[in-house]
């Protein structure tokens, strides 16, 4: 049986299987569905189904390597795009590992340029840099320390869903992709029918973009009055975001860490020898020229830093587009033959997604790994594998063949 069989099977026994799970989504019938189809390739778009168990059916028959829905409500939505009649749609985030700089992804990550071949590691660029070709194959893994840091973009971004825009956590809802990263929907009547525009103001907000705390202030303007330039910090959104971030930062930070930051070595030192009297007035009193030695625009460039370390990493362009695809609950990604699962918000720290989002749990499977790294899946540990034939769960030989890692022992 070759590889492609064999997960084609995995995936049909799933999805025909009477046991497995698949939770409807809100208002199924109001939704557009597309899947990606194992043998053809392509996309299936424009489909519509009455329930959940009318796409169960469907599902078991087709068996997609990926199933899809909009995010969207339609009148029709099987229409095409432009007559479907658009209701609303949910706001939704995607954290991603592709989009998170980690010191990892150099190590597993990798691309290949679709139109001269040069080869580079770690995040896949826009352009080449060799023929500024735009085509890339990439190779990339689920790996536990990329996971880990999506899952601290998504705490900060449920934080801010809850305390700062006010979400109650029954409107939040929170889901592991499947993949790299995590998913957070937010259902409620008052985000539904925003633009655009609205959401993309949503984005700023989240990712920090354009925060008017920092030097807003037109400098003509407060030029003359001294000490008067620079910023208070109150104690709601961003500006609780930013002191407590400076905060954090002071008490921890080394000079080496304040370099990176930005700041000049005698600055550092300034700031090390006063940290006491600097969360007193500075950070807490908002008298920023009160240290001798370090100047407003120095406290700017580190609130600037510490801007970027509490501000969420989101796929911006998933949240603005009030059209998008996002992989349904509960079906699993073709990349991993992970499922996408859903888990309260509030127990994000304690999630588990190589344990969580195991589809497959039984049998074992012998395989010739070609290279992987070492990873753990539901409650074992794997590899690194380099040129061997191994037996492993079947769980592990789906991803490991997903992956293109490793092909089945016939
Ligand atoms: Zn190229
Ligand atoms: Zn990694």
């Amino acid at each position: 049986m070759s590889s492609r069989d064999f997960v084609y099977e995995k995936f049909a026994d799933f999805y025909s299987n009477p046991s497995t799970v698949i939770p409807s989504p809100s208002l199924l019938s109001q939704r557009e569905l597309a899947f990606l189809l194992f043998k053809e390739r392509i996309m299936l778009r424009h489909k519509g189904f009455a329930n959940i168990n009318a796409l169960k059916l469907f599902l078991g028959e087709a068996v997609p390597s990926d199933v899809y829905h909009s995010c969207a409500y339609y009148e029709s939505p099987e229409a095409e795009m432009d007559k479907k009649g658009w209701l609303g749609a949910d706001l939704v985030f995607d954290i991603d590992a592709d989009h998170i700089p980690t010191s990892c992804n150099k190590i597993h990550d990798e691309w290949t340029c679709g139109k001269c071949g040069f080869i580079g590691k770690g995040i896949t660029p826009e352009a080449c840099p060799v023929c500024e070709g735009q085509k890339f194959d990439t190779k990339t893994w689920p790996c536990e320390l990329c996971l880990k840091s999506a899952k601290e973009e998504t705490a900060k971004l449920l934080d801010m869903l809850s305390a700062d825009f006010g979400f109650s956590h029954n409107e939040v809802r929170a889901f592991f992709s499947g993949h790299r990263g995590y998913h957070v929907h937010v259902e409620n009547e008052a985000v539904k029918t925003l633009d655009a525009m609205a959401r993309k103001e949503i984005v700023d907000y989240v990712s920090g973009l354009g925060l008017s705390i920092l030097g807003a202030e037109p400098r003509g303007r407060s030029a003359g009055r001294r000490g008067s330039r620079g910023f208070s910090l109150h104690d709601f959104g961003w500006n609780k975001r930013l002191k407590l971030g400076l905060q954090n930062f002071l008490l921890t930070a080394t000079k080496e860490d304040f370099v990176n930051a930005g700041l000049k070595g005698n600055s550092a030192a300034a700031i090390l020898r006063n940290k006491e009297v600097i969360l007193n007035r500075c950070v807490e009193e908002g008298r920023w020229g009160s240290v001798k030695g370090v100047g407003v625009g120095t406290w700017e460039k580190l609130a600037d830093f510490v801007k970027d370390l509490e501000s969420a990493k989101i796929d911006t362009v998933v949240t603005t587009d009030t059209h998008r695809l996002i992989r349904m609950n509960g079906t699993l990604h073709g990349k991993t033959g992970l499922k996408k699962v859903e888990f309260p918000a509030k127990s994000l720290d304690a999630f588990d997604p190589f344990r969580e989002a195991v589809a497959f749990k039984e049998g074992e499977v012998k395989v010739v790994v070609s290279d992987a790294p070492e990873f753990r899946l539901g409650g074992n540990v794997f590899g690194p594998y380099r040129g061997q034939t191994v037996e492993v769960s079947t769980a592990a030989a789906v991803l490991l063949i997903c992956k293109g890692r490793a092909e089945v022992v016939s």
